[in-house]
């Protein structure tokens, strides 16, 4: 945690979901107290196609999406704009996660203006950095990390329209998490960097952890300093789990 920074716990649906699955929204209101929301934010982004059914519908929990092009509006067939979601009440849109850059060959540059595209939305850039396997073994895991910020996060990122979230390429949806040892070092760097080019604002902006985050282990996680919530991939799914994760805040502080 970092002192003085509300935590963001957020579930990211990916592919999966449906107009059904507003039940699970549902679920997840009933199950956060009210005394957990004094604490801490959350955000469901599901499919693109139900975020404007889950954000009229939803109350406490925020509702975002998955990716955006940097265009407002054009001729780009099958995509979609930072302002259409805001249009349609999302408050976050993710950018540069790995299955974005590893199925779409997104490079830094564009996830830069992808957040970009998200800010002149007047919405929140939830930016994914995070080094592969290979880079890990080669010992490359900062070097990858400080490039990746330099690149993909925009000059104009604030503490209330960025936050960044580092996950490791071989953590997410494998079930293996880094020794906490590891997740510190590396929101340690993260933290220098956005401190060292942003002041103030680069200490204050949240820095969430991602990669098989479960609630068996979201209270080790989160307790670590500078991870400032996380972002959840299969655990978000299932209201239980994802309340489980929030109430890691219950037991921290
Ligand atoms: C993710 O997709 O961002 C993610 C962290 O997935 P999982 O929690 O399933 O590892």
């Amino acid at each position: 945690m970092t002192p003085n920074v509300r935590p963001l716990v957020a579930g990211n649906w990916k592919m999966n979901g449906s107009a059904a699955a507003i039940a699970e929204i549902e679920a997840m209101e009933a199950g956060l107290s009210v005394g957990l929301l004094g604490k801490i934010d959350t955000l469901i982004c599901p499919t693109a196609l139900h975020v404007a059914q889950f954000a009229s519908a939803a109350t406490t929990v925020s509702i975002g999406g998955q990716d955006c092009h940097t265009n407002e509006s054009g001729a780009h067939t099958g995509d979609l704009s930072a302002q259409m979601f805001a249009d349609i009440g999302a408050s976050h849109i993710i950018v540069g996660h790995s299955e974005r850059r590893t199925d779409h060959g997104e490079s830094s540059d564009l996830v830069r203006q992808k957040a970009e595209a998200v800010h002149q939305a007047g919405l929140i850039a939830i930016i994914c950095i995070g080094e592969t396997e290979a880079e890990r073994d080669a010992g490359e895991t900062i070097s990858v990390l400080l490039d990746q910020l330099a690149n993909s996060v925009p000059d104009g990122a604030t503490a209330a329209n960025s936050v960044i979230a580092y996950e490791p390429v071989w953590a997410i949806g494998t079930g293996k998490v880094p020794v906490s040892s590891d997740v510190e070092e590396a929101h340690a760097a993260i933290r220098e960097h956005l401190s060292s080019r942003f002041g103030g604002e680069g200490a204050n902006m949240r820095i969430l952890y991602g990669g098989s985050v479960k609630p068996g282990n979201a209270v080790e996680l989160m307790s670590i300093a500078n991870v400032d919530g996380a972002l959840v991939g299969g655990a978000s799914l299932k209201a239980a789990d994802f309340v489980a994760i929030c109430n890691a805040y219950n037991e921290i502080n």
